[in-house]
């Protein structure tokens, strides 16, 4: 039985989970002013595994003043790019040095295998600190010539100088909580700003441990802080602080569009990295061996809950059957289990809401007449597994094919020709964060890569990330890009300073 596959939680980690957390607020681990806590379980058990200080907007203010603090003062603001660089390199460094705790936490509390969290969640974590360390000392302005032709009469020097944008309110989700709390931090603190972080309420742990490592690494007081809250209070009072000079979002575009609406009153700047419902495609000549595992991953790393999930496949008429028994015996093989297991390929979904949403989607999908090649429904009982799920005989306006599942579930649908109707029929979607293409023909696969309304393709591959490649979305998948170059006009300002010369 699946819900007794639950190793014994390590004895280290488990006296670090059984310590109290607390908030992080100006270089101190301080109880959240209402002194209330919550419970964080592990979802394969539903079981109890630590209880965090729920901060709220009186913390979010506390945190706001020391962020403030740290960037108009003391030691951050005057700290060399150099020296700067070199203190994230060291928090890659520890990051790396706590892989494999790290990866233990984010199995117990997210439900993810810990051979996934430790290979993906934590490398990529270690190396966003790393890769954005070399930033800090290569953000540079540009000197410009200029006519000045309302005001000939003298000559004049002008250069931009980038600055930090200052206080940043920075919300992440549960899908990748430690990565997407370094994908945030990084370019953050490479630009010079300060931060608040509010993590989210299913999965605070791991952010909490990378802050310890933060002061550990010696980051000044203050230059980050991190609150575990909930997201109508905690959230939307970081949203909505006067004195947050910028909002960063990952999460559902429903909120994201709240974010937006709480950031207008001050006009804060805002990045987005939202929801997607992305399109995979086979084309016809496409190698199998290559593509069905690849489709299968696509949809099914991390459950499904990535919002860059090959949700909705496409696969040329003449492959569809072939395609879709593939994909089925591919995902019969996935084991799932307790995260910590070490055979464990699919942990539970996050939460009993999370649980309850996708076997939503799954009833609804069957009273609209789609047919599950394999899944369909939960398992139930303790834990909340959901096994990989292949949805046919769907059609465009279903639900399952139009909206963000976020679980394991894919939906898959034949076309006859790569035309203009497969293109119109792939983009036929609010969202736009991602795409695939399978085909062995390489000015094919790129012609249609080329019209694919999506901030990421990927060809003959997927899920690959990279620090250095920027991501995000079109359309309501987000504003911005996290990542690369292109995230560093995230967190700054150009202002343009010009001299009289002479
Ligand atoms: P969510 O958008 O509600 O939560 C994300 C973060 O926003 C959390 O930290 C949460 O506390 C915070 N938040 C919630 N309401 C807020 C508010 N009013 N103001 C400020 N912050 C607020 O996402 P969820 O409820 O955890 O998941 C729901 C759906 O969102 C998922 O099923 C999925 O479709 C989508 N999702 C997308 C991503 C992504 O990476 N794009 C990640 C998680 C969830």
């Amino acid at each position: 039985d699946i819900h007794d596959t639950a190793p014994a939680i390590p004895a280290e980690i488990r006296t670090w989970l059984s310590r109290e957390h607390r908030l992080l607020i100006d270089g101190q681990w301080v109880p959240a002013q209402s002194g209330k806590t919550f419970e964080v379980t592990d979802p394969a058990t539903g079981e109890v595994v630590a209880r965090v200080a729920e901060g709220d907007a009186a913390d979010i203010d506390r945190a706001v003043k020391a962020a403030r603090r740290a960037f108009e003062s003391g030691p951050w603001a005057r700290m060399t790019p150099s020296a700067r660089g070199r203190l994230l390199h060291r928090i890659g460094d520890l990051i790396l040095e706590h892989a494999d705790e790290l990866a233990a936490i984010e199995a117990i509390d997210n439900g993810k295998p810990k051979s996934v969290a430790k290979a993906a969640d934590v490398t990529l974590a270690a190396d966003m600190f790393h890769y954005m360390s070399g930033w800090a000392t290569k953000i540079e302005g540009k000197s410009i010539p200029i006519s000045a032709l309302a005001a000939p009469s003298a000559d004049y020097f002008s250069v931009t100088r980038p600055e930090p944008v200052g206080v940043v309110g920075q919300i992440i989700p549960w899908n990748f909580p430690l990565l997407m709390a370094a994908w945030k931090l990084a370019p953050a603190l490479t630009t010079g700003c300060t931060v608040v972080l509010k993590v989210a309420e299913e999965t605070p742990l791991s952010a909490l441990r990378l802050g310890e490592l933060l002061l550990e690494a010696g980051l000044p007081d203050g230059v980050v802080n991190i609150i575990a809250g909930f997201g109508e209070t905690a959230g939307a009072a970081l949203a909505a602080h006067p004195d947050v000079n910028k909002v960063a979002f990952t999460g559902s575009t429903e909120v994201g569009k709240l974010i937006v609406k709480a950031a207008a009153h001050d006009l804060k700047r805002v990045s987005l990295e939202l929801g997607g419902k992305s399109p995979n495609i086979i084309l016809p000549d496409a190698d199998l061996s290559l593509a069905i595992p690849g489709a299968t991953a696509a949809v099914f790393f991390n459950h499904g809950q990535c919002c860059n999930a090959g949700s909705r496949l496409f696969v040329h008429r003449k492959l569809f059957d072939q395609v879709v028994e593939g994909i089925a015996a591919e995902a019969a093989k996935i084991k799932l289990g307790h995260g910590l297991s070490a055979d464990t390929e699919m942990g539970p979904l996050v939460s009993s809401v999370q649980y309850e949403r996708v076997t939503g989607f799954l009833d609804a999908g069957r009273r609209e007449g789609a047919r599950a090649v394999c899944g369909g429904q939960g398992l139930g009982g303790r834990g909340y597994f959901v096994p990989p799920t292949i949805l046919v005989d769907t059609s465009p306006t279903m639900k399952v094919v139009r909206e963000e599942i976020f679980g394991p579930v894919l939906v898959a649908t034949p076309f006859d020709e790569v035309d203009d109707a497969l293109i119109a029929q792939a983009n036929d979607t609010i969202y736009g964060l991602a795409a695939g293409v399978w085909g062995q023909d390489a000015g094919r696969a790129h012609q249609v890569a080329n019209r694919l309304r999506a901030g990421s393709v990927w060809i003959n591959c997927y899920h690959v990330f990279d620090a250095a490649l920027p991501f995000g979305g079109y359309k309501q998948s987000g504003w911005g890009r996290e990542m690369g170059q292109a995230v560093l006009s995230n967190y700054l300002e150009t202002k343009a300073i010009t001299q009289r010369l002479g």
